[in-house]
């Protein structure tokens, strides 16, 4: 099989973490481009494995360098995608993937014509908010926030052209096997 580079969006509580590590669990020759990021570390956060947690110095290091394939802020935060280990994979054949915001996968479209990208939606906005609230991570003000965000998030990608598919999230191991069969299909 031939490299392909798949990018996966969504707005947060569409489940597109969960797809994205199903999808390299489906693929033997996946590689989970592992992005830098200012925001703080969480618990749940593994260190090399979720992120690359860098100081804002460092990420100002590596925008000044190019050493970024693309770079986002979200949240008030930085996002980036160091560019060495996605073009080193993909040189190699493989299957990489990139859990990124929609402006960083407009980045992504630009300079990599050939990018596959998967937008995951919520079944509706009421089971999106129904989610983000389920989460008990933030406060309602949070959540409100978020919300506006994520419908915000899914006009643009419908808009933009970058995403070469919608894929609803309805049942999350129907999901994972609809994206799973659109990347064998694109890679042939
Ligand atoms: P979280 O902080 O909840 O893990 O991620 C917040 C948002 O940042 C998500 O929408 C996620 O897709 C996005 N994100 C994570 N890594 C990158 C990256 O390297 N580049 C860009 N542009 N967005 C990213």
């Amino acid at each position: 099989m031939s490299g392909l580079l798949l990018v996966i969006s969504g707005p947060s509580g569409a489940g597109k973490t969960t797809i994205a590590r199903e999808v390299e669990k489906a693929f033997e020759d996946a590689v989970f481009s592992v992005s830098v990021t200012t925001r703080a570390r969480t618990v749940k956060d593994r260190e090399g494995v979720d992120y690359r947690f860098v100081s804002e110095d460092e990420f100002d290091r590596m925008v000044g360098e190019g050493e970024l394939l693309e770079w986002a802020g979200v949240f008030e935060r930085r996002y980036g995608t160091p560019r060495g280990p996605v073009e080193d994979a993909l040189a190699r054949g493989k299957l990489v993937i990139l859990e990124i915001d929609v402006r960083g996968a407009g980045q992504v479209k630009e300079k990599m014509a050939g990018m596959y990208g998967v937008f995951v939606l919520p079944p509706s906005e009421e089971e999106l908010l129904r989610r983000l609230r389920d989460r008990q991570r933030e406060d309602e003000q949070t959540i409100q926030k978020r919300f506006r965000e994520a419908t915000r998030e899914i006009e643009e990608a419908k808009a933009g052209g970058v995403y070469d598919a919608f894929v609803v999230n309805d049942d999350l191991e129907r999901a994972v096997a609809e994206t799973v069969g659109l990347v064998r299909l694109r890679r042939g």
